[in-house]
């Protein structure tokens, strides 16, 4: 007890009950393979669910006799339904909660991995504050499914095999890693591609909608002086300590100026971060600091989380803009309309 990672963890979230993240889940993104059944059960269906199964199943029948290109061409279906099939899904506030307690109840009587049962009780218990036994790492066996928290087993108890079967499960894609040179690009283009969505917006328009562009353009330069900062500062610093947490939606910078001062202001402080990581050593893109959450986050996964998270903001930004633009979206959806509340606490991590 007392280690940072408990302490942050069982603190309450600065800034949660105010606007969730990603406001608007329902109207936002154009869904280009919704879920068929349209009415958000879709994930409750068996059918749909024994389809996802199935298709793990044959992925893992072909991955015994050694035809990966198979497996993985089912691994993918499998994914590409899991995800269309959840594309409208409970949210804290709106029976996330109970809905974690259910899951908890079926996952016990099935038999699930118990360090999982173990771990998801404690969520159930404390949701929607985040309990300390949520903050490791979660570690599932590729062969037998036994899951162990903190640091992957060797052997594993379940099967016998070695430590290297396990798969670290990320809580979010944005920590999955980028690689480099794809990274450095990505990162640079993002500030144009920020530009080129909003333009020829006034004001007027940057301000409306449910998740207004020109909140989108601070929650993006927030996140790269967030993130951007505790990378450069693991790069300059032995183990700087770890920082208390800020909930995502609180990650904002350059409010109280124009739309146009804030693509500016991304734009440069974008080129500023370029320019301290451009000629990164192998070594240096691997130089760590402690996450309260993520634990040790490299260089190089920290701009990872920065560049996938801006990919997936730039469809919300686009979506934003050209609904102001339309003019549709300011009615009865104005930034005045209160809005979901949600916490995110995971997905951004230390304040500045
Ligand atoms: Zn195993």
């Amino acid at each position: 007890m007392g280690s940072p990672i408990e302490t942050t963890g069982n603190a309450p979230v600065p800034g949660a009950g105010a606007a969730a993240l990603y406001p608007f889940r329902d109207r936002g993104l154009p869904m280009r393979h919704q879920d068929p059944s349209g009415d958000g059960a879709g994930a409750n269906k068996s059918p749909m669910t024994d389809r996802i199964v199935r298709l793990i199943a044959a992925a893992r029948g072909f991955e015994d006799d050694g035809h990966y290109s198979e497996a993985r061409a089912l691994r993918a279906a499998a994914l590409s339904e899991e995800i269309r099939l959840t594309g409208r899904r409970t949210r804290l506030g709106h029976g996330l909660e109970q809905e974690v307690r259910d899951l908890v109840d079926d996952f016990r009587a099935a038999q699930g991995a118990q360090e999982l049962v173990t771990v998801l009780e404690a969520i159930a218990e404390s949701a929607p504050v985040r309990p300390a036994a949520a903050t490791h790492r979660l570690y599932v066996c590729r062969w037998c499914g036994h899951a162990e928290p903190a640091v992957a087993p060797n052997p594993c108890p379940g099967c016998g095999a070695g430590g290297l079967v396990f798969t670290e499960v990320p809580g979010v894609f944005f920590l999955e890693l980028v690689p480099v040179p794809q990274l450095l690009e990505a990162l640079a283009a993002t500030p144009e591609q920020c530009r080129r969505y909003c333009a020829g917006l006034d004001e007027d328009r940057a301000a409306l909608g449910e998740w207004p562009v020109a909140t989108i353009v601070s929650h993006l330069i927030g996140a790269n002086e967030l993130l951007g900062g505790s990378a450069i500062e693991a790069l300059e610093r032995d183990d700087p300590p770890a920082r208390a947490l800020i909930a995502p939606e609180a990650v904002s910078a350059g409010q109280g100026t124009t739309l146009q001062q804030r693509l500016d202001t991304f734009a440069e402080a974008r080129r500023a971060l370029l320019e301290r990581v451009g000629g990164l050593t192998p070594a240096q893109w691997e130089r760590s600091r402690v996450h309260p959450l993520w634990e040790r986050m490299t260089v190089q996964r920290y701009l990872s989380y920065i560049a996938r998270h801006e990919h997936l903001h730039l469809a919300h930004l686009r979506a934003s803009a050209d609904r102001a633009r339309g003019g549709g979206m300011g009615h009865g959806l104005g930034r005045d309309t209160r809005r979901r509340r949600g916490r995110h606490s995971e997905l951004l991590g230390p304040t500045p």
